[in-house]
């Protein structure tokens, strides 16, 4: 929610205290200080969905993805994101996608990930959920899990309920969310393999973050449902003309219904599915080419749903700050006050272009340009 103009000061990485007209600025003490006039301050950007080793290869070993660079996150203001492997964890391991997360949090930005794997029984480290989910800081929860999708493993009902009863036990003893990621597919049974999960045992809807609901009007429809019953969606924001054209509701457009709807903004997230693979067909059928998912698309999509869709600005940027980063349990993410990490974004007032992004403390991105970049980035 808008807490109106207050001074914000960071010491190390950390937001120090926020207020009315603090004085640093005479004091003794060696600040910098940057004047946010002319500037909304939000939240570092949460996004909740990245390929970061890449994704894809769904037309052979030339179109595996390539792996997402630092200043794909922090140019689109992300301060936070979450790695998880594709429809390939054969060749993308979660040894890899844990060595990316760590580079990544060495370069600037905070990072997670998700165990597991689109099959089932998924692919984990020590051999099991909840082992990973105990043993290792960065995992918070498990998937993306595919369902109703061709690439899927068909896992059956009971499948689905051992990884969501290993994520919620690993996610209990070890102060996390145990979230279980879904990939929905196009396929005709959309939820339904969830609702049956749920049926007849103690597992809540709530545990189950079910990504990609924008992909048609059948699934989009079938999200505000499943919202109704209590349950969290989210919405890919990386997408192509050939979607857009052959059914997709745009991210934008999606989150402006759904609020629309009656639906409340913390059960509804926007990610970026960054670096997965977009393939572009022609009307016939036939791949024409590959794009690549950008992370960039997240804080685009939701300027979008302000300047286009006519969403509250408050509301846009609690789709990829606070309603994220409490679905996936990052306590110290996706709000503003005291003793929460110093990850921040100022807006251009004018056009609401992303002008400065600080991440744990640190300056990365000031007047729109990246003044700290990735290791092997030009
Ligand atoms: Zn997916």
């Amino acid at each position: 929610m808008p807490i109106g103009k207050k001074d914000v000061v960071l010491a190390g990485n950390t937001i120090a205290a926020m207020g009315d007209d603090f004085n640093l600025a005479s004091s003794n003490l060696p600040v910098t200080v940057i004047d946010g006039s002319g500037y909304y301050l939000t939240p570092g950007f949460v996004d909740s969905l990245v390929h970061f080793i890449g994704g894809g290869g769904e037309g052979g070993f030339a179109t595996r993805t390539p792996e997402m660079q630092l200043t794909d996150a922090t140019l689109g203001g992300v301060t936070t994101a979450i790695g998880v492997l594709g429809t390939d964890a054969t060749t993308r391991t979660l040894t890899n996608l844990l060595a990316k997360a760590h580079a990544l949090e060495s370069e600037g930005i905070s990072t997670y990930c998700h165990t597991g794997s689109y099959e089932i029984p998924c692919r984990t480290l020590t051999g099991n959920i909840t082992d990973d989910l105990i043993l290792i800081d960065k995992f918070i929860g498990v998937g993306e899990i595919a369902i109703s999708d061709h690439r899927s493993s068909q896992p059956t009902t009971d499948e689905i309920r051992k990884v969501a009863a290993a994520a919620r036990v690993g996610g209990i003893l070890a102060g996390k969310s145990g979230v279980v990621s879904v990939h929905m597919g196009a396929g005709e049974r959309i939820l339904q393999p969830l609702y049956q999960a749920v049926a007849g045992t103690e597992l809540k809807l709530k545990q189950f973050y079910p990504t990609h609901m924008n992909r048609n009007r059948r699934v989009f429809e079938a999200a505000l449902e499943f919202a109704t019953k209590g349950g969290v969606i989210d919405f890919t924001t990386s997408t192509t003309e050939f979607d857009l054209k052959h059914g997709e509701v745009a991210a934008a457009a999606a989150l402006a219904e759904a609020l629309a709807f009656g639906i409340t903004p913390m059960q509804l997230t926007l990610s970026s599915d960054g670096n997965a693979s977009l393939p572009i067909y022609n009307d016939d059928g036939e791949l024409l080419g590959l794009q690549v998912g950008s992370v960039q698309s997240l804080y685009q999509s939701a300027r979008d749903a302000v300047l286009t869709h006519k969403v509250a600005l408050s509301d846009a940027i609690c789709s990829i700050t606070a309603a994220p980063a409490a679905i996936l349990g990052l306590k110290q993410k996706g709000r503003l006050g005291q003793n929460l990490d110093a990850d921040l974004v100022l807006l251009r007032r004018d056009d609401l272009a992303v002008d400065t992004v600080i991440a744990k403390g640190k300056l990365l991105v000031q007047q729109s340009k990246a003044l700290v970049k990735g290791t092997f980035e030009r």
